[in-house]
């Protein structure tokens, strides 16, 4: 009898757990509840980035995930943006330099093609910054997606090996049969399966909570600003200065200095930007991102958060102070205490795939990891880091994580 499997969430991982399953054959159903792409998935300004990746599990998967983008061009029936241009972290202040320079080196020791660029170099990879920039970390393995033109190509090549995709229904709860899970309820209906899949991102702490089990997966919501379509000016993806204190690696080293990485915006508002820019190939520029942490999942942009996102980009990028802005949004994305996500049988037929902080890199990659999982084929990643028995500490809503 053919194995089925119900995905719930259309996102990277749902997608991609749905190609991989249906396409080995399993009887597939993916339930959204909205479109496919609505979560972070579809609103990320695309990094494939490896550049600031935990050695260990974060760096393996992603490593592997950069070269599946390869396979799944060959192998999709549509295609999507992809761009390996490498990306950087521009620095601006003397007192950075120091530990750009520590950075690089920890980082090429842990396997990465990094460098250390100067100020001409980066200007020339990054046409509308400021004058005065020092100096960048430049990584090889880094490269651009256009994350919902991906979530598309996953979708598409899962419903051509046979998955069915159902939007706009919403999972109310995971049923169980004893200890097994054996389908789930929702706006419509009920539907039962062999296994159940959550790959619900942001909102799997509130689905799973409505069967009883606490799932430690957080919010942290990101705003984006996208210009309209502009001549081609950026090509590897480009984070600033301020972005370095979010990442413990930054945090940890001997000349680590949080007040050398901090602006007067972020210490007004309360909230720490990602500064990023990103071109897509249609010319539009992705800009973000303030960081703050909803107590559920908050699609809205705020005032502040787009006044701090353009007086940071407005310093450093003087040659887009007159970009026409065409959207606005916000994001939310998934994180669990230790930063990487579960990818386990949480109970007999329930398969937990959240919390992905870094999805453009791992999401594809954890698709197939599920459906080892699934099919009872030793995975090709080994799953210890990410397994769902271990200790997570419980979500705190407003308060500030480190990646
Ligand atoms: C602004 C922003 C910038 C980011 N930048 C990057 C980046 O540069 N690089 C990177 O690697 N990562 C980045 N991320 C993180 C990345 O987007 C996530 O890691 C990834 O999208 C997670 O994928 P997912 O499939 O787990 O979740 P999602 O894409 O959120 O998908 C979950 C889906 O489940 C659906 N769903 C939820 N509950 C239910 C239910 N009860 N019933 C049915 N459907 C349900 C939702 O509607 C949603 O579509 C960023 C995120 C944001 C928001």
């Amino acid at each position: 009898m053919t194995t089925s499997v119900i995905v719930i969430g259309g996102g990277l991982v749902g997608t991609s757990t749905a190609y991989f399953t249906a396409r080995e054959g399993l009887d597939v159903t993916l339930i959204e509840q909205e479109t496919i792409g609505y979560g972070a998935s579809g609103r990320n300004p695309g990094f494939v980035w490896l550049h600031c990746r935990n050695a260990g599990w974060a760096l393996d998967v992603s490593f592997a995930g950069r070269k599946l983008y390869d396979e799944l061009k060959e192998d999709l029936p549509v295609s999507f943006e992809f761009r390996a241009d490498g990306g950087l972290i521009y620095f601006t202040d003397e007192r950075q330099a120091p530990v750009f320079e520590e950075f690089v080196a920890a980082r090429r020791s842990d396997g990465l093609d990094m460098e250390l660029i100067d100020g001409k170099a980066v200007r020339e990879l990054v046409k509308p910054i400021r004058e005065d920039v020092l100096g960048a970390s430049f990584c090889a393995n880094d490269a651009q997606i256009n994350t919902p033109t991906v979530v598309a190509a996953l979708a598409a090549g899962a419903r051509e090996a046979g998955a069915t995709i159902r939007e706009h229904e919403t999972v109310l709860e995971v049923i169980y049969d004893g200890d097994r899970a054996a389908g789930v309820r929702t706006t419509n209906g009920t539907y039962f399966a062999d296994y159940v899949v959550v790959a619900s991102g942001a909102w799997t702490e509130k689905l799973m909570a409505a069967s009883g089990v606490d799932a430690r997966v957080g919010r942290e919501r990101l705003q984006v600003i996208a210009t309209k379509p502009l001549p081609a000016q950026i090509r590897p993806v480009v984070y600033g200065p301020l972005t370095a204190k979010q990442y413990e690696l930054f945090r940890a080293l001997p000349s680590w200095d949080e007040s050398a990485f901090l602006s007067p915006i972020e210490i007004e508002t309360g909230s720490w930007m990602l500064t990023l820019a990103a071109q897509r190939a249609n010319g539009e520029i992705l800009l973000g991102c303030p960081m703050d942490y909803p107590a559920d999942v908050d699609l809205s942009p705020t005032l502040s958060g787009i006044r701090a996102t353009a007086e940071n980009i407005g310093q450093d990028f003087p040659g887009l102070k007159d970009a026409a802005i065409d959207r606005i949004w916000a994001g939310v994305l998934p994180f669990t205490s230790d930063m990487v996500p579960i990818i386990d049988e949480a109970a007999p037929g329930l398969i937990v795939a959240a919390g992905h902080v870094f999805g453009n890199s791992s999401g594809p990659m954890t698709g197939k990891l599920v459906s080892q999982l699934i099919r009872g084929i030793s995975p090709e990643i080994d799953l210890t880091e990410v397994r769902w028995g271990r200790t997570l500490d419980p979500i705190v809503p407003g308060v500030a994580v480190h990646w």
